[in-house]
């Protein structure tokens, strides 16, 4: 069985080449971007006021206190046309032009003007160049100020607003297909009758992938039956990704990988030195890509994280893919078999010195209830039995870690 170091590389060598696509500026948030933008103009387009107070030369204010004479102002939108004579204070407000023959701006806590207005004595001596962003010194029309891989957030979008980029070129989003298998299973909306159970695991990839901001297209619970499930996999093949829960197993009604080397896909893993996820299989037909993820919630959740998610985000552009790690200290000390690989619910929480990791008590891979306390998934090597407590652990930040730590 490959190790879980292996079954990533081998998702990443077998991805399709990159797919891009125009749009809207605001609907890039969230995206990556797939060209190099530059700057439009000069940043800021002309010298600029950092403070609100008088603009002057600093020459005239050598020796403090000195009284210069009120000559008009700059307003932000509206600068002074003529140049300042010297003895001349031209009031300016934060991000207006600075008046020609100005070369220094004194803010207006260290002045006072007369009670006529006609003249500002300045209190304390100012520098040349001080409190001046001078035109181009925050970017020159031409440089590339987003290169082209760079996540699209909150201060991209102004960067694009800034400079007009109105349509810009992302990596475009794959289409996901989900399908749930399993005879015991019933939708939400369903009373389960004897030995069946409510399908959680369509619900909640779905809500996985809406982290990555994708839209599953839910193709419904599929029995266990050959023909129903060869049905449901060659729909899934339409899309760019198909992501199948269940049935991937040794029991004897689960077909998922026979099915998808019947079909012609070319199976690249079949089983992950993991716990949970061991059954874990990766497909593909072309561009296209089949994760079979096994049934239990918690070998769902997990092996979505670890093989879907970097798998997604390659795809969308991202340079790094998967969840954020951190290394802390165990509160706890664990155990467990060391064939494999093993991924428990944690709590993660910041400590003064440092992050800290208290393992979850959690009843196994079908106990979604215990697992729901976790913020982030401990990891314990496949060559060691036990970790004591007070050891560095590695852990893996959930991607909504932020939402779920206790500050
Ligand atoms: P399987 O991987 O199909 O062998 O299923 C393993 C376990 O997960 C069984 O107990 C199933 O009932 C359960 N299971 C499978 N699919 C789902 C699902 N969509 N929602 C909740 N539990 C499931
Ligand atoms: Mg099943």
């Amino acid at each position: 069985m490959i190790s879980v170091d292996e079954a990533i590389r081998r998702i990443l060598e077998n991805l399709p080449p990159p797919v891009t696509e125009k749009v809207d500026y605001r609907s890039a948030h969230g995206r990556v971007l797939a060209e190099s933008l530059s700057a439009t103009g000069d940043v800021p387009p002309f010298n600029k006021s950092a403070v609100d107070g008088y603009a002057l030369r600093a020459a005239d204010a050598a020796a403090v206190p000195v009284e210069l004479r009120c000559t008009g102002e700059s307003r932000a939108g509206a600068g002074r046309g003529s140049p300042l004579e010297p003895g001349e204070a031209v009031a300016i407000m934060t991000g207006a032009p600075v008046p020609d023959g100005a070369d220094a701006v004194q803010m207006i806590e260290k002045t006072r003007r007369s009670a006529d207005g006609a003249r500002a004595a300045i209190l304390k001596e100012v520098r040349p160049g001080e409190n001046i962003i001078l035109a181009g010194s925050e970017a020159s029309a031409g440089e590339v100020v987003l290169e082209s891989g760079r996540y699209v957030g909150p201060a991209e979008v102004a960067i694009l607003a800034m400079f007009g980029h109105r349509q810009v070129t992302v990596f475009r989003k794959p289409r996901v297909a989900l399908v749930a298998t399993g005879d015991e299973l019933v939708e939400t909306d369903q009373a389960p009758g004897p030995g069946q159970i409510r399908n959680s695991n369509a619900p909640s990839v779905a809500a996985q992938l809406r982290q990555l901001g994708l839209e599953a297209e839910y193709l419904g619970i599929t029995r266990d039956d050959k023909a129903q499930l060869r049905g449901s996999i060659l729909e899934g093949l339409r899309r760019d990704v198909l992501i199948v829960t269940g049935g991937v197993s040794v029991g004897a009604y689960d077909f998922v990988e026979e099915i998808l080397r019947e079909a012609g896909l070319e199976v690249i893993f079949s089983g992950v030195a993991i716990r949970p996820g061991k059954p874990t299989v990766f497909a593909r037909q072309g561009d296209r890509l089949v994760f079979g993820l096994p049934g239990n919630p918690i070998s769902t959740f997990v092996s979505f994280e670890l093989f879907v998610r970097p798998a997604l985000e390659r795809i969308c552009g991202f340079a790094s893919a998967g969840l954020f790690r951190v290394r802390g200290r165990l509160l706890l000390g664990v155990k467990h078999k060391a064939e494999r690989t093993s991924f428990i619910p944690a709590r993660l929480s910041w400590l003064p010195d440092g992050w800290a990791i208290n393992p979850l008590r959690w009843k196994g891979s079908s106990d979604i209830i215990g697992f729901s306390q976790s913020n982030a998934l401990l990891v314990l090597p496949q060559d060691r039995q036990a970790i004591a407590e007070g050891e560095q652990v590695e852990v893996l930040l959930l991607p909504d870690f932020w939402q779920r730590a206790t500050r």
